[in-house]
């Protein structure tokens, strides 16, 4: 099963990275001169900025982002237990610049669909025949009863954005001495990296268990389920006596109590609807919404995300803009970093495509997210997704999860995760 995933995986990255060879290669470019504005220069954004300018060398791609250097989520949970360094999840905008994408570090701040027009801090604007917006998540802090943006950035961090925060919660963690309880409060659906809060409570189990064996760590969720929950529930109970009485992980769902009601930032107390804990490092990670970008420019529907027409990721509610990445609603495909650089590479097609007055192929898109349980022992969810009725949707038969344990199989598939990780900046960076 798992070879066959991988071909499928193979065929559809053909497939997607093929659009340019399928009727889209640039002859002599109706598109030239035309130019394209993107906002944001995370995995969407610089994903679409160098696919635009490969497949039209002609077209003029400004991509604005605040920041000099990008750290990727992604391996962010490795740097925050010191299986990982920081500095390895670093990238920087020089090999975007050599595909002549016009970098421009600011921040945008509004987004004028009709006038065509970006605007930044910087008091500059740009003008687009089309753009692209990809600023990813924000979060709603007042969710969470009781917690604050202040303290989402001074105690209780989310690092649900990699970058100082990461590096905090690594202090906050070494900080703590033997014998501390780690609360971790997973946010509802939907969210960035669904995998991701488990793999962390994984990683930070196997770093306590190792430095610190006398602590504990316990994760609070609204949620009754998550993504590969049978795979995480058994490497659990494998290394960290999950269900156990002197369990070093503990995870409660909403279904037994594991909803929160309030949390106290300045003491770590958190109340939940099965009771009531003080935390030596609380980690919350609060539910989310599009970028508050999206929010400004009239993108968002009322539950906070960006509705697109899925072919071709134009936002429904503003003519010329396209929105991919987490930001948009693409469901059923995950809010990933691997699924926002599958968006970008069909949405910078279709956005040729309509600069240069051509037809656009069929796309299809693919999606893995690897989750390491403990340093040796990963497992994956892999998906591959085709456009029916002019909706994604989920290939039948062609993903799956990691098969039952095999010491020398899950070795293997932390492998493949961080080759993967080496795979994709370099896709999206250089
Ligand atoms: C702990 C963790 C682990 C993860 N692991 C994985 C994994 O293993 N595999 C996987 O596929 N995905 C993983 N993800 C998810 C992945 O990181 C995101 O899905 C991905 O980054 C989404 O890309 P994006 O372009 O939508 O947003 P981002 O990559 O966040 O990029 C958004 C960019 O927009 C910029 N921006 C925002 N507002 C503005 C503005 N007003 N003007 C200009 N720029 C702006 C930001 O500075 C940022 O650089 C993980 C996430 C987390 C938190």
């Amino acid at each position: 099963m798992l070879l066959s995933r991988r071909n499928a995986i193979k065929t559809a990255v053909a497939g997607a990275a093929g659009l340019a060879a399928m009727g889209m290669m640039p002859l002599a470019s109706a598109a030239a001169g035309k130019k394209v504005v993107i906002v944001g220069g995370g995995i969407g954004g610089a994903t679409a900025a160098k696919y635009l300018r490969i497949y039209d060398k002609t077209i003029e791609v400004t991509l604005i982002e605040p920041n000099v250097d990008y750290y990727t989520c992604f391996m962010s949970n490795e740097v925050i237990v010191g299986e990982r360094k920081m500095s390895s999840i670093k990238f920087g905008y020089a090999g975007l610049k050599a595909h002549g994408v016009n970098v421009v570090h600011d921040l945008v701040t509004d987004i004028d669909a009709v006038g065509k027009a970006v605007k930044t801090k910087g008091g500059q604007s740009y003008a687009f025949d089309r753009c692209i917006v990809s600023p990813g998540v924000d979060f709603k802090y007042d969710a969470v009863p009781g917690h604050s943006e202040e303290a989402a950035n001074t105690t209780c961090l989310h690092a649900w954005k990699a970058g100082p925060q990461t590096e905090a919660l690594k202090k906050q963690l070494e900080d703590m001495s033997d014998g501390g309880t780690v609360v971790i409060i997973a946010p509802p659906d939907p969210f960035r990296c669904p995998p991701g809060p488990y793999e962390r409570a994984s990683l930070i189990s196997a770093y306590l268990k190792k430095n610190k064996p006398n602590s504990k760590v316990l994760m609070l969720d609204p949620k009754d389920k998550f993504s590969k929950q049978g795979l995480f529930i058994d490497g659990w109970t494998r290394y960290y006596g999950y269900g156990t009485e002197g369990a070093m992980l503990k995870w409660i769902g909403g279904d037994k109590g594991g909803k929160v009601t309030k949390v106290d930032t300045a003491t770590k107390t958190v109340t939940y609807e099965g009771g009531t804990i003080t935390a030596d490092v609380l980690n919350i990670i609060p539910p989310q919404k599009a970028g508050k970008i999206a929010v400004t420019a009239g993108l968002v529907d009322d539950k906070g995300w960006c509705p697109v027409n899925h072919k071709t990721f134009e936002s429904t509610l503003k003519a010329g803009i396209h929105v991919i990445g987490d930001a948009s609603v693409a469901a059923p495909m995950p809010k990933s970093g691997y699924a926002a650089n599958s968006e970008a590479k069909v949405c910078a097609a279709a956005v040729f495509a309509a600069l240069s007055g051509r037809d656009m192929a069929e796309p299809s898109w693919v999606n893995t997210c690897y989750s390491v349980i403990k340093p040796g022992d990963a497992i994956s969810v892999a998906n591959v997704y085709a456009l029916k009725d002019g909706k994604i949707v989920s290939v039948e038969g062609s993903g799956g999860v990691s098969g039952k344990f095999d010491p020398e199989m899950r070795k293997r598939e932390e492998m493949y995760a961080h080759s993967w990780f080496n795979n994709i900046t370099s896709d999206v960076f250089n």
